[in-house]
Protein backbone atom coordinates (compact mmCIF):
# COMPACT_ATOMS: atom_id res chain seq x y z
CA UNK A 1 0.00 0.00 0.00
CA UNK A 2 0.78 3.75 -0.75
CA UNK A 3 1.57 4.34 2.88
CA UNK A 4 0.02 7.80 2.55
CA UNK A 5 -2.13 7.90 -0.55
CA UNK A 6 -4.58 10.85 -1.48
CA UNK A 7 -7.04 8.94 -0.17
CA UNK A 8 -6.26 8.73 3.35
CA UNK A 9 -4.91 12.52 3.22
CA UNK A 10 -8.55 12.95 1.77
CA UNK A 11 -10.40 10.75 4.64
CA UNK A 12 -7.54 12.73 7.09
CA UNK A 13 -9.52 16.26 5.96
CA UNK A 14 -12.60 14.94 5.25
CA UNK A 15 -13.02 14.15 9.11
CA UNK A 16 -11.14 17.24 10.49
CA UNK A 17 -14.19 18.39 12.10
CA UNK A 18 -14.88 14.58 13.32
CA UNK A 19 -11.44 14.22 14.83
CA UNK A 20 -11.29 18.05 16.60
CA UNK A 21 -14.73 17.33 18.64
CA UNK A 22 -12.83 14.08 19.53
CA UNK A 23 -10.52 15.92 21.11
CA UNK A 24 -12.37 18.35 23.15
CA UNK A 25 -14.93 15.76 24.14
CA UNK A 26 -12.30 13.31 25.48
CA UNK A 27 -10.22 15.98 26.97
CA UNK A 28 -12.64 16.72 29.25
CA UNK A 29 -12.75 12.95 31.00
CA UNK A 30 -10.72 12.87 33.88
CA UNK A 31 -8.03 10.03 33.88
CA UNK A 32 -5.90 10.36 37.00
CA UNK A 33 -2.83 7.08 37.02
CA UNK A 34 -5.10 4.40 38.38
CA UNK A 35 -8.60 5.82 37.54
CA UNK A 36 -8.98 5.67 34.05
CA UNK A 37 -12.13 3.62 33.68
CA UNK A 38 -14.45 6.57 32.50
CA UNK A 39 -11.79 7.17 29.16
CA UNK A 40 -11.29 3.68 28.73
CA UNK A 41 -15.12 3.00 28.83
CA UNK A 42 -15.27 5.91 26.12
CA UNK A 43 -12.41 4.99 24.09
CA UNK A 44 -13.97 1.26 23.85
CA UNK A 45 -17.60 2.66 22.85
CA UNK A 46 -16.31 5.15 20.34
CA UNK A 47 -14.08 2.47 19.01
CA UNK A 48 -17.78 0.12 18.55
CA UNK A 49 -19.63 2.60 17.39
CA UNK A 50 -16.65 2.96 14.42
CA UNK A 51 -17.33 -0.80 13.50
CA UNK A 52 -14.00 -1.38 15.65
CA UNK A 53 -14.21 -5.63 16.36
CA UNK A 54 -12.81 -7.62 19.33
CA UNK A 55 -12.18 -4.41 21.52
CA UNK A 56 -11.90 -5.39 24.83
CA UNK A 57 -10.76 -3.49 28.49
CA UNK A 58 -8.04 -5.44 30.08
CA UNK A 59 -7.27 -6.13 33.51
CA UNK A 60 -5.12 -3.09 33.61
CA UNK A 61 -7.76 -0.49 31.79
CA UNK A 62 -6.06 -0.78 28.86
CA UNK A 63 -8.72 -0.59 25.60
CA UNK A 64 -7.54 -3.24 22.77
CA UNK A 65 -7.98 -3.49 19.51
CA UNK A 66 -6.77 -6.07 18.09
CA UNK A 67 -6.31 -6.34 13.67
CA UNK A 68 -5.96 -9.54 12.11
CA UNK A 69 -4.06 -11.10 15.28
CA UNK A 70 -4.01 -15.20 15.41
CA UNK A 71 -3.53 -17.43 17.98
CA UNK A 72 0.19 -16.51 17.83
CA UNK A 73 1.63 -14.44 15.21
CA UNK A 74 3.98 -11.28 15.74
CA UNK A 75 2.56 -7.99 16.90
CA UNK A 76 3.26 -4.52 15.87
CA UNK A 77 1.80 -2.56 19.06
CA UNK A 78 0.91 1.25 19.06
CA UNK A 79 0.15 2.78 22.23
CA UNK A 80 -1.59 6.37 23.46
CA UNK A 81 -2.11 6.61 27.29
CA UNK A 82 -5.26 7.94 28.99
CA UNK A 83 -4.14 9.02 32.37
CA UNK A 84 -3.26 12.76 33.15
CA UNK A 85 -1.29 13.46 35.66
CA UNK A 86 -3.96 15.51 37.87
CA UNK A 87 -6.00 13.74 40.18
CA UNK A 88 -9.54 15.26 39.28
CA UNK A 89 -12.57 13.23 39.23
CA UNK A 90 -14.57 15.72 37.68
CA UNK A 91 -14.56 17.55 34.37
CA UNK A 92 -11.49 18.76 33.10
CA UNK A 93 -11.59 22.30 31.77
CA UNK A 94 -11.15 22.46 27.75
CA UNK A 95 -10.57 26.09 26.92
CA UNK A 96 -10.18 27.24 22.90
CA UNK A 97 -8.19 30.43 22.50
CA UNK A 98 -5.94 32.07 19.80
CA UNK A 99 -5.00 28.54 17.96
CA UNK A 100 -4.63 26.50 20.85
CA UNK A 101 -6.49 23.83 23.17
CA UNK A 102 -5.70 24.28 26.43
CA UNK A 103 -6.44 21.62 29.30
CA UNK A 104 -4.60 19.56 31.62
CA UNK A 105 -3.65 16.78 29.86
CA UNK A 106 -4.40 17.82 26.18
CA UNK A 107 -0.93 17.31 24.57
CA UNK A 108 0.24 14.71 27.24
CA UNK A 109 -1.47 12.26 26.10
CA UNK A 110 -4.81 13.34 25.07
CA UNK A 111 -4.37 14.65 21.00
CA UNK A 112 -1.58 11.64 20.82
CA UNK A 113 -4.58 9.30 21.96
CA UNK A 114 -6.65 10.90 19.00
CA UNK A 115 -4.50 10.56 16.49
CA UNK A 116 -4.24 6.83 16.93
CA UNK A 117 -8.38 6.12 17.43
CA UNK A 118 -8.73 7.90 14.19
CA UNK A 119 -6.87 5.75 12.34
CA UNK A 120 -8.36 2.76 14.10
CA UNK A 121 -11.28 4.18 12.43
CA UNK A 122 -10.16 4.00 9.55
CA UNK A 123 -8.99 0.60 9.62
CA UNK A 124 -12.38 -0.20 10.99
CA UNK A 125 -14.06 1.46 7.93
CA UNK A 126 -11.76 0.37 5.19
CA UNK A 127 -11.84 -3.26 7.02
CA UNK A 128 -8.18 -3.74 6.11
CA UNK A 129 -6.16 -6.28 7.91
CA UNK A 130 -1.68 -5.76 8.05
CA UNK A 131 0.37 -7.88 5.21
CA UNK A 132 1.90 -10.44 7.66
CA UNK A 133 1.57 -9.71 11.38
CA UNK A 134 -1.16 -8.65 13.78
CA UNK A 135 -1.56 -5.08 14.75
CA UNK A 136 -2.69 -3.83 18.23
CA UNK A 137 -4.04 -0.27 19.12
CA UNK A 138 -4.43 0.36 22.34
CA UNK A 139 -5.85 3.15 24.33
CA UNK A 140 -3.35 2.33 27.60
CA UNK A 141 -3.65 2.96 31.58
CA UNK A 142 -1.07 4.10 34.33
CA UNK A 143 1.93 6.15 32.02
CA UNK A 144 2.09 8.73 34.12
CA UNK A 145 3.83 8.33 38.00
CA UNK A 146 2.90 5.92 40.22
CA UNK A 147 0.52 4.79 36.78
CA UNK A 148 4.17 2.82 36.96
CA UNK A 149 3.64 1.62 33.54
CA UNK A 150 1.05 -1.06 34.27
CA UNK A 151 -0.44 -0.75 30.58
CA UNK A 152 2.55 -1.02 29.17
CA UNK A 153 3.56 -4.15 31.10
CA UNK A 154 0.39 -5.74 30.96
CA UNK A 155 0.27 -5.65 27.24
CA UNK A 156 3.95 -7.12 26.90
CA UNK A 157 3.31 -9.43 29.39
CA UNK A 158 -0.28 -10.71 27.69
CA UNK A 159 1.85 -10.65 24.25
CA UNK A 160 4.70 -12.09 25.21
CA UNK A 161 7.11 -13.27 23.33
CA UNK A 162 4.99 -12.16 19.92
CA UNK A 163 6.14 -8.36 20.17
CA UNK A 164 8.17 -7.63 16.93
CA UNK A 165 7.73 -3.37 16.95
CA UNK A 166 6.50 -1.51 19.70
CA UNK A 167 5.68 1.92 19.35
CA UNK A 168 3.98 4.98 22.17
CA UNK A 169 2.69 7.80 20.54
CA UNK A 170 3.37 10.12 23.26
CA UNK A 171 4.71 13.62 23.61
CA UNK A 172 5.59 16.12 20.81
CA UNK A 173 6.74 15.89 17.43
CA UNK A 174 10.40 17.50 18.23
CA UNK A 175 11.43 14.42 19.39
CA UNK A 176 11.22 10.70 19.91
CA UNK A 177 12.82 8.52 22.57
CA UNK A 178 14.75 5.25 21.62
CA UNK A 179 16.29 4.87 24.39
CA UNK A 180 14.87 3.67 28.28
CA UNK A 181 15.60 6.39 31.60
CA UNK A 182 15.41 3.55 33.87
CA UNK A 183 14.12 4.78 37.83
CA UNK A 184 13.14 3.61 41.33
CA UNK A 185 11.05 5.48 43.62
CA UNK A 186 10.98 4.21 47.35
CA UNK A 187 8.98 5.64 50.15
CA UNK A 188 10.67 5.90 53.23
CA UNK A 189 9.34 6.10 56.71
CA UNK A 190 11.30 6.72 59.66
CA UNK A 191 9.80 5.78 63.07
CA UNK A 192 11.15 6.74 66.72
CA UNK A 193 10.02 7.03 70.05
CA UNK A 194 9.29 10.93 70.48
CA UNK A 195 7.61 11.88 73.17
CA UNK A 196 6.90 15.94 74.85
CA UNK A 197 9.27 18.68 73.17
CA UNK A 198 9.74 19.81 77.19
CA UNK A 199 9.59 16.82 78.99
CA UNK A 200 10.98 14.20 77.48
CA UNK A 201 14.01 16.51 75.77
CA UNK A 202 16.53 14.05 74.52
CA UNK A 203 14.22 11.35 72.80
CA UNK A 204 14.75 10.85 69.15
CA UNK A 205 13.44 13.36 66.66
CA UNK A 206 11.43 11.06 63.23
CA UNK A 207 12.31 14.31 61.41
CA UNK A 208 15.80 14.99 62.44
CA UNK A 209 16.89 11.56 61.41
CA UNK A 210 14.88 11.51 58.04
CA UNK A 211 16.75 15.15 57.34
CA UNK A 212 19.84 13.71 58.20
CA UNK A 213 19.49 11.21 56.36
CA UNK A 214 18.47 13.19 52.99
CA UNK A 215 21.36 14.91 54.01
CA UNK A 216 23.55 11.84 54.03
CA UNK A 217 21.77 11.01 50.29
CA UNK A 218 22.85 14.34 48.82
CA UNK A 219 26.86 13.54 49.43
CA UNK A 220 26.38 11.33 46.80
CA UNK A 221 28.44 12.04 43.71
CA UNK A 222 26.10 10.46 41.09
CA UNK A 223 28.18 8.18 39.16
CA UNK A 224 30.36 9.67 36.57
CA UNK A 225 30.17 7.84 33.45
CA UNK A 226 28.80 8.73 29.53
CA UNK A 227 24.97 8.50 30.84
CA UNK A 228 23.35 9.97 33.13
CA UNK A 229 22.27 9.44 36.76
CA UNK A 230 19.99 11.86 38.88
CA UNK A 231 18.54 11.56 42.26
CA UNK A 232 15.51 13.72 44.46
CA UNK A 233 13.52 13.88 47.17
CA UNK A 234 10.13 15.05 46.24
CA UNK A 235 8.08 15.24 48.81
CA UNK A 236 8.23 15.47 53.29
CA UNK A 237 5.90 14.97 55.36
CA UNK A 238 5.73 14.35 59.49
CA UNK A 239 5.58 15.48 62.77
CA UNK A 240 2.37 15.83 64.99
CA UNK A 241 2.12 19.66 66.09
CA UNK A 242 5.50 22.13 67.54
CA UNK A 243 5.58 21.01 71.04
CA UNK A 244 5.63 16.85 70.09
CA UNK A 245 8.97 15.36 69.55
CA UNK A 246 8.54 13.65 65.74
CA UNK A 247 7.54 10.20 66.32
CA UNK A 248 7.18 9.66 62.11
CA UNK A 249 8.78 11.48 59.03
CA UNK A 250 8.45 10.10 55.60
CA UNK A 251 9.43 11.05 52.42
CA UNK A 252 9.51 10.08 48.28
CA UNK A 253 12.73 9.45 46.77
CA UNK A 254 13.76 8.73 43.35
CA UNK A 255 16.52 7.95 41.55
CA UNK A 256 16.91 7.60 37.67
CA UNK A 257 19.76 6.39 35.07
CA UNK A 258 19.99 5.51 31.78
CA UNK A 259 22.68 2.70 32.75
CA UNK A 260 21.38 -0.66 34.38
CA UNK A 261 24.93 -0.61 35.92
CA UNK A 262 24.33 2.87 37.64
CA UNK A 263 20.85 2.29 38.47
CA UNK A 264 21.68 -0.61 40.52
CA UNK A 265 24.73 1.36 42.04
CA UNK A 266 22.30 3.79 43.24
CA UNK A 267 19.97 1.25 44.89
CA UNK A 268 22.81 -0.01 46.71
CA UNK A 269 23.79 3.28 47.69
CA UNK A 270 20.10 4.10 49.04
CA UNK A 271 19.74 0.40 50.69
CA UNK A 272 23.08 1.23 52.38
CA UNK A 273 21.90 4.54 53.74
CA UNK A 274 19.07 3.31 55.15
CA UNK A 275 20.38 0.30 56.69
CA UNK A 276 23.39 2.44 58.57
CA UNK A 277 20.40 4.43 59.89
CA UNK A 278 18.51 0.97 61.23
CA UNK A 279 21.86 0.15 63.40
CA UNK A 280 20.86 3.42 64.89
CA UNK A 281 18.13 1.97 66.55
CA UNK A 282 15.34 4.04 64.59
CA UNK A 283 13.07 2.50 62.69
CA UNK A 284 13.36 2.68 58.91
CA UNK A 285 10.61 1.49 56.36
CA UNK A 286 11.08 1.69 52.48
CA UNK A 287 8.76 0.87 50.84
CA UNK A 288 9.28 0.73 46.35
CA UNK A 289 6.18 2.10 45.18
CA UNK A 290 7.99 2.72 41.58
CA UNK A 291 10.02 1.14 39.20
CA UNK A 292 10.74 1.65 35.39
CA UNK A 293 13.72 -0.48 33.98
CA UNK A 294 16.39 0.07 31.95
CA UNK A 295 17.22 -0.45 28.19
CA UNK A 296 18.09 -4.34 27.61
CA UNK A 297 19.50 -6.29 24.55
CA UNK A 298 17.87 -4.79 21.92
CA UNK A 299 19.28 -5.84 18.62
CA UNK A 300 20.93 -2.49 17.47
CA UNK A 301 20.52 -2.94 13.32
CA UNK A 302 16.11 -3.24 13.77
CA UNK A 303 15.94 -0.70 16.38
CA UNK A 304 17.97 1.53 13.98
CA UNK A 305 15.53 0.66 11.26
CA UNK A 306 12.56 1.57 13.13
CA UNK A 307 13.72 4.91 14.67
CA UNK A 308 15.34 5.88 11.21
CA UNK A 309 11.80 5.01 9.49
CA UNK A 310 9.86 7.37 12.23
CA UNK A 311 12.48 10.01 11.88
CA UNK A 312 11.83 10.30 8.30
CA UNK A 313 7.99 10.43 8.78
CA UNK A 314 8.21 13.03 11.50
CA UNK A 315 10.88 15.53 9.36
CA UNK A 316 8.16 14.30 5.77
CA UNK A 317 5.63 15.74 7.66
CA UNK A 318 6.50 18.69 10.18
CA UNK A 319 9.42 19.48 8.23
CA UNK A 320 11.77 19.16 10.95
CA UNK A 321 14.47 16.51 12.07
CA UNK A 322 13.19 14.93 15.35
CA UNK A 323 16.16 14.84 18.26
CA UNK A 324 16.85 11.53 19.52
CA UNK A 325 16.61 11.24 23.22
CA UNK A 326 16.29 9.16 26.17
CA UNK A 327 13.79 9.50 28.37
CA UNK A 328 11.25 7.34 30.69
CA UNK A 329 8.37 5.78 28.60
CA UNK A 330 5.67 3.33 27.89
CA UNK A 331 8.71 1.79 25.92
CA UNK A 332 10.72 1.29 29.19
CA UNK A 333 9.18 -2.04 29.19
CA UNK A 334 9.37 -3.50 25.58
CA UNK A 335 12.80 -2.07 25.65
CA UNK A 336 13.77 -3.56 28.99
CA UNK A 337 12.89 -7.02 27.47
CA UNK A 338 14.68 -6.50 23.99
CA UNK A 339 11.79 -5.29 21.93
CA UNK A 340 12.68 -2.38 19.42
CA UNK A 341 10.58 0.35 20.55
CA UNK A 342 9.95 4.19 19.55
CA UNK A 343 8.46 7.11 21.46
CA UNK A 344 6.96 9.53 19.26
CA UNK A 345 4.90 12.57 19.68
CA UNK A 346 2.03 13.33 16.87
CA UNK A 347 1.61 17.42 18.47
CA UNK A 348 2.93 20.41 19.42
CA UNK A 349 2.30 22.32 21.88
CA UNK A 350 3.72 23.01 26.04
CA UNK A 351 3.09 23.10 29.05
CA UNK A 352 3.23 19.58 29.75
CA UNK A 353 2.05 18.60 33.60
CA UNK A 354 0.50 21.69 34.07
CA UNK A 355 -2.72 22.76 34.23
CA UNK A 356 -2.05 25.36 31.96
CA UNK A 357 -0.97 22.78 29.38
CA UNK A 358 -2.09 23.43 25.40
CA UNK A 359 -2.15 22.25 21.85
CA UNK A 360 -1.19 23.94 18.87
CA UNK A 361 -4.34 23.15 16.71
CA UNK A 362 -2.39 23.72 12.98
CA UNK A 363 -0.52 20.82 14.34
CA UNK A 364 -3.24 18.65 14.79
CA UNK A 365 -3.63 18.07 10.76
CA UNK A 366 0.37 16.84 10.70
CA UNK A 367 0.35 14.78 13.75
CA UNK A 368 -2.86 12.50 12.05
CA UNK A 369 -0.83 12.38 8.76
CA UNK A 370 2.63 11.30 11.09
CA UNK A 371 0.44 8.32 13.24
CA UNK A 372 -1.74 7.06 9.82
CA UNK A 373 1.67 6.60 7.72
CA UNK A 374 3.12 4.84 10.56
CA UNK A 375 0.35 2.49 11.40
CA UNK A 376 -0.40 1.81 7.35
CA UNK A 377 2.94 0.90 6.63
CA UNK A 378 2.16 -2.48 8.64
CA UNK A 379 -0.35 -2.84 5.51
ZN1 LIG B 1 2.68 11.06 28.37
Amino acid sequence: MDHLSLEILEYIEEHSSETYELLLNLGTIPAPSNQEEKRAEFCRDWLVRQGAENVYIDSALNVVYPIGCTRDNPVVVFMAHTDVVFPDTTPLPVVVEAGRIKAPGIGDDTANLCTLLMCAKYIADKKITPADCGLLLVANAGEEGLGNLKGSRQIVKEYEGRIREFYSIDGYMDHITTDAVGSKRYEVEVLTEGGHSFTNFGNRNAIAYLASMIDTLYTLKVPQTKTKTTYNVGTIQGGTSVNTIAQQAKMLYEFRSDSREDLEFMDLHFRAVAESYRSKQVEVNTILVGERPCSSGVDPVKQDRITSKVTEILKKHTGTEPKNQCGSTDCNIPLSQGIPSVCFGAVRGGGAHTRQEWVDIASLKEGYRVTFELILSCF
